[in-house]
C-alpha cells in the first residue's frame, strides 16, 4: 500500500522495510540495510537529541537564503526518535546555552529541513 498524505500536524512522513522493519527519514522505497521494499511509516516526531553543532556563520547562498532579519546563529542537530531513526533538524530554542544531550524534542517536518523543538513542561509524556 503507498499513500501519500501528510499528517496534518507537519508530522514526519518515514518509511519502514517490509523485511527487516529498519524505519528510515526521509523515506525511501528501498531499505538501505537489506535492500528490501519500503512502505510509508508516519513516524511520532517525539524523541530526544543525539548530538548537535552551531552554525555561526551563514551558509553559501544560494541555497541558503538569508532571513529579512538578517543571519543569526542557529543550532543544528540530530534528533533520535522513538522509532531509533535520527532525523537531522534545526533546533529551535530561545537560547543556545539551553541545549542539552539527551534533551527531549518534538520534530516537525514540512517544507526544507526540519524542526525541532523542547517540550513544553507539562506536555511531556502526554
Ligand atoms: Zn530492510
Amino acid at each position: 500500500m503507498v499513500t501519500d498524505r501528510r499528517s496534518p500536524s507537519g508530522g514526519l512522513e518515514g518509511s519502514r522495510c517490509s523485511g527487516c522493519s529498519v524505519t528510515v527519514y526521509p523515506a525511501d522505497e528501498a531499505c538501505p540495510r537489506c535492500g528490501g521494499p519500503a512502505e510509508p511509516a508516519g513516524l511520532s516526531g517525539r524523541g530526544t537529541l543525539w548530538t548537535w553543532t552551531v552554525q555561526r556563520y551563514a551558509p553559501k547562498s544560494p541555497p541558503y537564503r538569508v532571513p529579512a532579519g538578517g543571519f543569526a546563529p542557529f543550532a543544528l542537530g540530530y534528533v533520535e526518535l522513538a522509532e531509533g531513526v535520527r532525523v537531522a533538524a534545526v533546533l529551535e530554542v530561545d537560547d543556545l546555552d539551553d541545549i542539552r544531550i539527551g534533551m527531549p524534542l518534538t520534530v516537525t517536518g514540512g517544507r526544507g529541513v526540519p524542526r525541532a523543538r523542547a517540550l513544553d513542561p507539562g506536555e511531556e509524556g502526554s
